[in-house]
Formats: structure tokens, C-alpha cells, sequence
């Protein structure tokens, strides 16, 4: 492994090349910098770090075209400097500004991992071709035959794999088993639990997917279009990847790995919550730590990890009057329209800034620190691509970070509908008879989801009091799913925040999200220890949406971030 530098006005930039062919200049290049370069210098990472003999000739220097010469020269010191080392796989490239201390050389790996990229796509290939959704009864067997699939995998590989089966769903329809899987029993290493799904969301072609969603199709940016290549099949596939390409180099895996994937996830994750709760003390009573790979980076250019999500606590307003829908020529004006109370109430939830009205709420909610305030600052996120995936400038506010902040780690309250509402086009002149408003609260630290139903419940009462109606009114809960926040300072983190800045080269964002994955927290309270939401693709992947797709890049990167992520986290000093 070489780093090459190039110095230039006071800045430097470096690239780190496993392989002599020197692609690592090409990052000099690549960032219109050579022609601007003051000295240029390679380095040797093997210990300890020797600067290799370079002369290129400060004219060359100041010249763009010259990108040639600087290659030449400098493979050629690399080659000359080298020529005992074996490593001559001409390979990918990682860019970085301060490479990050490798626990053990992962050169190798890494080169395994790149040389596999066809076997690993067609892997992902075979798994998208199994159209396990999970919501369509029908489809229950092709479920079925994507667990066998992963589990005949992961035999092949030498794991042990079991099946839980969560009982029936309905009468006649079983629900999917729960693939527990383990690699490596050795006492004397760390044990990391992973967590993935196997099932995915429906998807047809009529619904505007440009290629067969059930056929990945690699396009010639690299995108790899097919239902499940990015949610949850591409990063389940990773840690599959990770073992074959640990094997295929020699290179034991320096954790034992506990595998829990379910194909129930689109689908409310049903019977997961009860395995969990019963085999955290059993089958994963080694965990010493917790990964789960299913969401996305915040962009598209920077790695993140998650460590929060906001819960949901979902309502319904029930308002009831006449015995069946009336005739407003008719009856309009001589009854109280439950429509009229139910509109009331739901106006006096929420104002249009965003703020909660309800009495209580906002004591519940944690105060904003001065060191949270300070990740923030530096998230790689802009108000013009938010406003690109919102298709309009509607924003409650235009500050960048005053809307992170608003959507992970503030609560909010959405109005969703009102069941029992006219509302198909045209002029219906109904007067619904019972109509049930929809709204829900998402959740942060540290409301309490009791309290937070109990404040809900007083404020539509009163509400309801001062409406003065005759109609009747009830307010419910339809369920709720806590808030989850993890320290971002554990050591799993810190080591998947290593592994990250190694494999891509750049520290990774500390991020949130606005949305639930209820299973996290469960994770987290049964096992009692730390949680790592470790994505692997981006922002624009479009998962449950059509043309979901996981970019090559990102399949195989994330592989080596997977398996660099283990070897740090099996390193990385516990407090
Ligand atoms: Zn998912």
C-alpha cells in the first residue's frame, strides 16, 4: 500500500493505492490539482512508512499535461522501490486525507473483494430474482425459498443456520421463518450480532419500473436496478460477501458473527419481537454488540451513521352523530355535522409552523445541548437537494440545520385523514355521518408514549368541551413505537466510524432519522447493548419505490466497510 502526496498552496491531498499502477494518482489528477502541484512524494505504508525515491522535475510540476510523466515516474519509483512485494493486483483506489490506522492490514481483502465483484453481483442477482414480497399471501413460498436460498449460502460458506418459525399469520398462512445464523464460536473474540431482511416490498412493472424489477439490470452508471437490491438484499448479501471474501484470502474473521434475518420486515416485522425477546438470553446471549445495515445515507456522497430514530404514536378521532350519512338540501343546518367537530378539533393539534399545540408536549422533550449542536454543524446536507426531493420550497424554515433538527430530534404531529370523508371529485352533497380523523406524533427523547397519549387525550377532551356538541367523540390510540437514540461515542461507532473513514475515505456523518425501525430499540433493550445503524446505500435509491437500485459502488464498498467494520470493532478499546 503506497501513499502518494502532492502538496499544493499550503493544502495536500492524498490518495492511497494498493497496487503499483499507481490509480492513486489519479486523484491528483483527477481533482485538477497536478497542474498546480508544488512537490509530489510517495510513500510506502508498509511499517514503517519509507518515502520511495522520486525525482520528477519541478517543471513538471506546473504542467497539466504532464500527468503522463508524473505516472511514469512515479511507477517506476514504486516498482523500483517495491519489486520484492507480491501485491501486484492493479486495483481500486481509496481516497483519503489522513488514512486511518488499520488494525491489520485489509489490503488484501479489499483486492479479494474488488476481484469477486462479478460473483457478488450475480449473488445479488439470484436473491432479487426471488420476488420474496411479503405483503402478497400468494407469494409466501418465494418468502420461503429466499430464506433457503440464504441459508444454503451461508451453509456453503460453513455457518450454522436455524429456523425459527413465528406460527401463522392467518389461518392457513404461515409466516416466514427467521433465519438465526452464527459463524465463528470462538470465546477468546468479540460476537456481533447483524440483523437484516430477506423479504421485500411488491413491486410491478406497470407501475413504471423501466426494467423487470425481479431482473437486476446493471446500467452503465453502475446502478443495479431490481426489487430488494438495496432494501434489504444488497447489505444482507454484504456480510455473506465479507465471509466468502475472508475465506477466498486467507484471513479468519475476527469476530464470531450471529446473523438474524427475518422476511416478515415490510410487513410489521411480525413474530420477530418474541424471538428476540427469547433468544437475546440464548441463541445471541454473546452479543457484545449490535449492526443492522437497512437504511441509507442522508446524501449521496457521504457515508453516515445512524444513531437515532424518532417513534410514532399513532391517534384516531372517532366523531359520530346521525344513524346514516344525510342529505345536506335536507338535513343541512337542523343537525351538528361531525365533519364540523372533527375538523375543529383537528385544527387546534398543530399550527402550520410545525409547532405541537398540544399543553405538555414540548416539556417532555429533551433539551438541545451544546455538543449535539456542534454534529450538526458539520452534516453534509443543503436546503437545494432537500428541496429537490420535497419537489417545492414549502419548508418550515430555510436553515439547513433547523430542519435536520425538526426532523430527528424534535417531534412533530401530522394530520394524515379523516375515514368516512367525501372525498372523490366532483360536488357530493353528503353529510358524512361518522368520520375518523388520523394523526400521529412522531416521538424523541425523552417522551414518555404513556404521557404523551394521556396529554393527547386531555387536550381533544377539552377541545371537545368547549365545542359544546351533542355528537359523540373519541379519541384512541392505534399503536405507538418508541423513540431510539444510541451513544454515538460507543465503541461500536467509533470502530464503524473507523472502518468507514478507511474504506471511503472520509469521516462519516452522525446522523438520525425522522422515520421508526421499532425493531432497533427492541434489539436494544433484550440484548442491552449497543445498536449501529451501518448503511450502505444513498439518498436516492428509492427503496419501496419504483426503479429501487443500489449502486455497484456502493454494493461493494459497503462489502468492505461491512468486513472492515468488523475488524475494528473487534479492536476498538471498550470503555
Ligand atoms: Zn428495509
Amino acid at each position: 500500500m503506497f501513499k502518494l502526496s502532492c502538496r499544493f498552496a499550503g493544502r495536500s491531498l492524498s490518495g492511497i493505492n494498493s497496487s503499483r499502477n499507481l490509480q492513486g494518482l489519479s486523484v491528483v489528477r483527477g481533482s485538477n490539482i497536478a497542474n498546480r502541484a508544488t512537490s509530489i512524494s510517495v510513500v510506502a505504508f508498509n511499517t514503517p512508512p519509507t518515502l520511495l525515491p522520486l525525482s520528477l522535475s519541478p517543471r513538471h510540476l506546473h504542467q497539466r499535461c504532464c500527468y503522463h510523466t508524473y505516472a511514469n515516474t512515479i511507477t517506476r519509483a514504486i516498482t523500483t522501490a517495491t519489486a520484492a512485494t507480491d501485491n501486484t493486483t492493479p486495483n481500486r483506489r481509496y481516497y483519503t486525507t489522513k488514512p486511518a490506522k488499520m488494525p491489520v492490514d485489509l489490503t488484501a481483502y479489499y483486492n479479494q473483494v474488488d476481484a469477486l465483484e462479478d460473483a457478488f453481483i450475480d449473488r445479488l442477482r439470484k436473491a432479487v430474482k426471488i420476488p420474496s414480497v411479503s405483503a402478497e399471501p400468494e407469494r409466501r413460498p418465494d418468502v420461503v425459498k429466499m430464506a433457503d436460498f440464504l441459508k444454503s449460502e451461508l451453509e456453503t460458506l460453513g455457518a450454522s443456520v436455524e429456523y425459527y418459525y413465528p406460527g401463522e399469520q392467518s389461518p392457513g398462512l404461515d409466516l416466514p421463518p427467521i433465519l438465526l445464523g452464527r459463524y465463528g464460536n470462538d470465546p477468546a473474540k468479540r460476537t456481533i450480532l447483524v440483523y437484516g431482511h430477506y423479504d421485500v416490498q411488491p413491486a410491478f412493472k406497470e407501475d413504471g419500473w423501466g426494467t423487470d424489477p425481479f431482473d437486476l439490470s446493471v446500467d452503465e452508471k453502475g446502478r443495479m436496478f431490481g426489487r430488494g437490491s438495496t432494501d434489504d438484499k444488497g447489505p444482507v448479501l454484504g456480510w455473506l460477501n465479507v465471509i466468502e471474501a475472508h475465506q477466498k484470502v486467507g484471513l479468519e474473521l475476527p469476530v464470531n458473527l450471529l446473523m438474524c434475518f427475518e422476511g416478515m420486515e415490510e410487513s410489521g416485522s411480525e413474530g420477530l419481537e418474541e424471538l428476540i425477546k427469547k433468544e437475546a438470553k440464548g441463541f445471541y446471549k454473546d452479543t457484545d454488540a449490535v449492526c443492522i445495515s437497512d437504511n441509507y445515507w442522508l446524501g449521496t456522497t457521504k457515508p453516515c451513521l445512524t444513531y437515532g430514530l424518532r417513534g410514532c404514536s399513532y391517534y384516531q378521532v372517532t366523531v359520530s352523530g346521525p344513524g346514516q350519512d344525510l342529505h345536506s338540501g335536507v338535513y343541512g343546518g337542523a343537525v351538528t355535522e361531525p365533519m364540523v367537530d372533527l375538523t375543529n378539533i383537528m385544527t387546534t393539534l398543530v399550527d402550520n409552523t410545525g409547532k405541537l399545540l398540544i399543553d405538555g408536549i414540548y416539556d417532555q422533550v429533551a433539551p438541545l445541548t451544546e455538543a449535539e449542536k456542534i454534529r450538526y454543524q458539520s452534516i453534509d446536507f443543503s436546503m437545494e437537494t432537500f428541496y429537490e426531493a420535497l419537489g417545492s420550497e414549502t419548508t418550515c424554515t430555510d436553515d439547513a440545520q433547523e430542519t435536520l433538527m425538526r426532523r430527528w430530534r424534535f417531534p412533530s404531529l401530522s394530520l394524515h385523514g379523516i375515514e368516512g370523508a367525501y372525498s372523490a371529485p366532483g360536488a357530493k352533497t353528503v353529510i358524512p355521518a361518522k368520520v375518523i380523523g388520523k394523526f400521529s406524533i412522531r416521538t424523541v427523547p425523552n417522551m414518555e408514549l404513556p404521557k404523551v397519549t394521556e396529554l393527547v387525550t386531555a387536550h381533544v377532551n377539552k377541545v371537545v368541551k368547549s365545542l359544546k356538541t351533542n355528537n359523540t367523540v373519541e379519541v384512541g390510540l392505534i399503536h405507538d413505537g418508541k423513540w431510539w437514540v444510541a451513544d454515538p461515542d460507543h465503541w461500536n461507532f467509533r470502530a464503524a466510524s473507523r472502518a468507514t473513514e478507511q474504506v471511503w475515505g472520509v469521516k462519516p456523518d452522525l446522523t438520525r432519522e425522522g422515520g421508526s425501525i421499532p425493531i432497533t430499540l427492541t434489539f436494544e433493550e433484550e440484548t442491552g447493548k449497543n445498536v449501529l445503524l451501518l448503511p450502505m446505500g444513498t439518498s436516492t435509491d428509492q427503496p419501496h419505490s419504483i426503479n429501487e437500485k443500489l449502486d455497484k459502488k456502493n454494493y461493494i464498498q459497503g462489502t468492505k466497510l461491512l468486513g472492515s467494520y468488523l475488524h475494528f470493532v473487534a479492536e476498538e478499546k471498550m470503555e
